[in-house]
């Protein structure tokens, strides 16, 4: 394992603050390494290829969702197998009592070393630093599914509501999409970052420029990590646009149904991305030469790292270095799954 990224949903789980975390819990779910051994039926990866995992290291590849390529909605009895934390629906509360991956607990890329099944590696692409790939695979994809559902295309209106890890990744995929983008702040000194990236700072308090904005955009995401009121920024929607929440995964205050219907507006959701979807956005990040504006860190700064990133303070994603946390010799079982990756 080289590098992993640090995501705000790390901070949710070490925290509990989704109620569900499987202690001991070893966060990270965007990694890149290298593949160290391959199991005998392995095809799509040799020993030595640079590889990365993002949230996902199984799901059920039965259910609809699943063949149809959207592993992430997989509905399955214990839907998805989290890089870290176990299945997504634990087996007590899975129907039965399912346990189809065999184990309750999953450990992540805070690590050096992963197991995991090939499909759900990822290829790294070679113009790619494996340090700015690794948030690509949770912030990268994150942002760029539902622009990709939601069909963001050059000469659109984007305003992305929130300017941390996914935030910087979404303005950087949306102009590289060719859309005119906003970048929706708390922070006064992120307006300058902003206008650095060719985007458009406007602060969140800022009324007025909420006010002139009514009814220009085309796509809205919010990456906000905690409810807040969206009705703010649903006047600013063109009609029959869509402001998707990724950032808030609990329950919301309510919507003004008068703004939405009014305009036939859409307030969504959505979930990582697919196995599909994150290797696209690698290599969609290759191609455009963007990536995200990482911290690179210790693993004995970790702490540090998490109080800053709860404080707003990193820019925009602290990314641990593995080779710090000194050599293992991994002794791990390879059994049937596929891949083994190790420093
Ligand atoms: P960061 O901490 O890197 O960035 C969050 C940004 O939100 C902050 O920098 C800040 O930007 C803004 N913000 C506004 N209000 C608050 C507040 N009250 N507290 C903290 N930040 C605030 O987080 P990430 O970008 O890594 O993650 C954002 C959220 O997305 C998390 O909740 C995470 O769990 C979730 N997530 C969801 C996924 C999904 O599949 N739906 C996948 C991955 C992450 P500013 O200074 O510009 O206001």
């Amino acid at each position: 394992m080289l590098f992993c990224g640090v995501c705000h949903s790390d901070i949710h789980q070490i925290k509990n603050e989704w109620d569900n975390t499987i202690y001991p819990c070893v966060p990270g779910h965007e990694v890149v390494g290298r593949v160290r051994r391959a199991g005998a039926a392995v095809t799509r990866h040799a020993v030595g290829d640079l590889v990365g995992v993002g949230c996902m290291i199984d799901s059920c590849r039965q259910c609809e969702p699943c063949l149809a390529g959207d592993e992430n909605y997989c509905e399955g009895p214990n839907s998805w197998l989290a890089t870290y934390n176990g299945p997504m629906i634990p087996a007590s509360k899975a129907p039965g009592g399912k346990n189809t991956y065999a184990r309750d607990n999953t450990f992540g890329g805070y690590s050096n070393v992963l197991v995991v099944q090939e499909d759900f590696a990822l290829k790294i692409p070679a113009n790619l630093r494996p340090e700015v790939a690794a948030p690509i695979l949770c912030a990268g994809v994150t942002t760029y599914s539902p622009m990709k559902h939601w069909g963001v295309k050059q000469g659109d209106r984007v305003g992305i509501i929130g300017f941390g890890g996914l935030g910087d990744m979404a303005a950087k995929i949306a102009l590289a999409m060719g859309a005119e983008v906003t970048l929706f702040t708390t922070t006064k000194e992120k307006l300058e970052e902003a206008g650095r990236l060719g985007a458009t700072g406007v602060l969140e308090s800022d009324s007025s420029a909420l006010e002139s904005l009514q009814g220009k955009f085309d796509f809205l995401l919010s990456t906000i990590p905690q409810k807040h009121d969206i009705n703010p920024y649903i006047p600013l929607l063109k009609r029959d646009k869509t402001l998707c929440i990724v950032g808030a995964l609990e329950p919301m205050e309510g919507v003004n149904n008068q703004a939405v219907a009014f305009h036939r507006r859409n307030v969504a959701g959505s979930l990582i991305g697919s196995l599909q979807e994150t290797q696209e956005v690698l290599d969609f990040c290759a191609r455009h030469d963007i990536g995200p504006d990482i911290e690179l860190i210790n693993v004995d700064q970790i702490n540090e790292a998490v109080k800053r990133a709860i404080d707003g303070d990193v820019r925009f994603r602290s990314v641990i270095n593995m080779a710090s946390i000194g050599s293992v010799d991994a002794g791990a079982t390879v059994e049937d799954a596929a891949i083994f990756v190790s420093a």
